[in-house]
């Protein structure tokens, strides 16, 4: 008898990547502030923002290169309203 076993391998790297948050979208929740200080703090405006990011003139999204993504990956998946994007 044979069988056939098939295997999916996601292979996520976590070097040089841009943090991309749709700020106008942000819901000022403070969910990744608490889980990622190093990269996150609240505005004036009640929204939070990447620290030392820009702001993409194109899109209106901030943008955050880094080097090591660490607890930016913590704050994306746990951000309620799914508005930061790592790639
Ligand atoms: S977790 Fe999402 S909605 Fe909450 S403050 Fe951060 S970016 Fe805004």
């Amino acid at each position: 008898m044979f069988g056939i076993e098939c295997r999916t391998f996601f292979i996520y790297h976590e070097d040089n990547m841009k943090i991309i948050q749709k700020h106008e979208e942000c819901i000022g929740c403070g969910t990744c502030v608490a889980l990622c200080p190093k990269f996150w703090e609240m505005g004036d405006d009640g929204k939070a923002y990447p620290k030392g990011g820009k702001k993409n003139s194109k899109t209106g999204d901030w943008e955050l290169e880094v080097e090591k993504v660490g607890c930016n990956k913590d704050a994306a998946e746990a951000c309620p309203v799914q508005i930061i994007v790592i790639r």
